[in-house]
């Protein structure tokens, strides 16, 4: 069967007006703060009217008196006092809550989203964004393995672009630049393979926070870190690919490439192959999501063909990283069974994160919230939300948590 990917028009600008307002959802974190770099490099090109964060309320108000955004939201309501203190007399308007997140994805002070909050919470703001009619910049993966779904039928009947921002879907996105309705035979997603490349369960039993977080190609959050180092992280990809990019899971290839230069491929049906290709450098894609359809001119270190001559490849090691077979698992299986994957590595990764859960059991548990959550074929939205509750319930109670 071949699919087609309808590219958003070219000739189209996302966000018409001169300066784009931008509405950056998890300012704070690795993806935030390297959204703002680039904001800070084009004042003429983008503003960001909109800044939200969870718990970092010192970094929130520092980058709040830099970009005079709008509005502020802080999620953990016990900082809402200390927000409000530091910005009174700015014209800012400073809002706490869960809710209030999604009351701030509806309103009109932004163009664009930078969805950029990590995990389950970042779906309920995006959906609010894409009601309205914003644009989407998506950084946050979770959101489309969790209700790829309900997310790109809602974008298609909203009129409204969901421009990747991992950047593997933004390699394979500007791989379709110009390729109208040429069919995808497949993708190639690449992966680094993270620190424990050619390591065994044997090493891996052991690992501890510290050994995982430290990634060799990308410096990341902790969550995306660590499902980097179980190759979690490419599962997920390979989901937010399917619904990104309107696939069947046999078209989804995985290859693991140490040097992280090509950052992922496209097969046509006449047997071409196109890559994108560039240092590894989180920068590069915001700046396109944000600027697409236009290349923006930035001084980021060049790739030198001459120094990095070898450029390597190898099959996945499933057997090792069985989160990884999991994930495809869930891919094939459809339904809820992505939305429980995700709760369930959530929980997995807080638990490793804190010391509560070993390394390998991260995978165990996973495994048995996917064989005793209700598998539901067509779930609805309010399914999606029952699901992940039950999903993190059952993982809560494996790790004691
Ligand atoms: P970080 O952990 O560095 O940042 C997460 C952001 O989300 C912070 O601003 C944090 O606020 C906020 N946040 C955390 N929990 C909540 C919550 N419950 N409600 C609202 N906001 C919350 O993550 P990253 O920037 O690394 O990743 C963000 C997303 O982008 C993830 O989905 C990740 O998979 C994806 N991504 C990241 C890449 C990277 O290079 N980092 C690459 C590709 C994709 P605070 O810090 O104030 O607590
Ligand atoms: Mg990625």
């Amino acid at each position: 069967m071949e699919f087609i990917f309808s590219h958003p028009s070219e000739a189209e600008d996302i966000g018409s007006p001169a300066i784009k307002r931008v509405g950056l959802f998890g300012s704070t974190g690795s993806i935030g703060k390297q959204t703002l770099e680039v904001i800070r490099a084009n004042p003429t090109l983008f503003s960001a009217t909109l800044l939200t964060a969870h718990s970092n309320h010192e970094l929130l108000i520092e980058q709040a008196l830099e970009f005079m955004p709008a509005v502020v939201v802080i999620t953990q309501t016990s900082k809402y006092a200390l927000v409000k203190e530091a910005l009174a007399s700015k014209g800012i308007l400073v809002m706490a809550g869960e809710a209030a997140l999604e009351e701030a994805a509806g309103m009109d002070c932004f163009d664009l989203m930078m969805a950029a909050i990590v995990g389950f919470a970042g779906l309920k703001p995006t959906l609010k964004a894409i009601e309205t009619g914003k644009n989407i910049a998506l950084a946050n993966k979770e959101t489309l393995v969790v209700a790829g779904d309900v997310v790109m039928s809602m974008a298609a009947a909203n009129g409204v672009s969901i421009i990747p921002v991992d950047s593997e879907h933004s390699a394979i996105f500007q791989c379709l630049v110009g390729e109208g309705a040429n069919p995808i035979e497949k993708i190639i997603l690449t992966a680094s393979g993270g620190p424990f490349i050619g390591r065994k369960p044997n090493y891996l039993v052991n690992v501890k926070r510290e050994h995982a977080i430290a990634h060799p190609n990308w410096s990341m959050g902790a969550k995306i870190s660590i499902d980097s180092s179980t190759l979690m992280n490419k599962g997920l990809e390979m989901i937010e690919a399917k619904w990104l990019f309107n696939l069947e899971p046999s078209q989804i290839e995985v290859v693991i490439h140490p040097q992280s230069i090509i950052h992922s491929m496209v097969q046509f049906k006449d047997n071409s192959i196109k890559a994108q290709m560039g240092l590894p450098d989180m920068k590069l894609p915001i700046q396109y999501a944000m600027a697409y359809p236009q290349r923006i001119q930035n001084s980021f270190p060049r790739f030198n063909f001459a120094k990095s001559a070898t450029l390597s490849f190898d099959p996945p090691d499933f057997k090792t990283f069985r989160n990884l077979g999991l994930a495809i698992s869930a891919l094939n299986k459809g339904g809820n069974m992505p939305c429980i994957l995700n709760a369930a590595n959530e929980l997995a990764v807080y638990g490793f994160l804190n010391n509560r859960l070993g390394f390998l059991d991260m995978t165990e548990v996973i495994e048995q919230t996917m064989a005793n959550v209700a598998f539901i074929g067509q779930p609805s939205l309010e399914e999606y939300f029952e699901s992940d509750g039950e999903a993190r319930n059952f993982a809560a109670s494996l790790i004691n948590l």
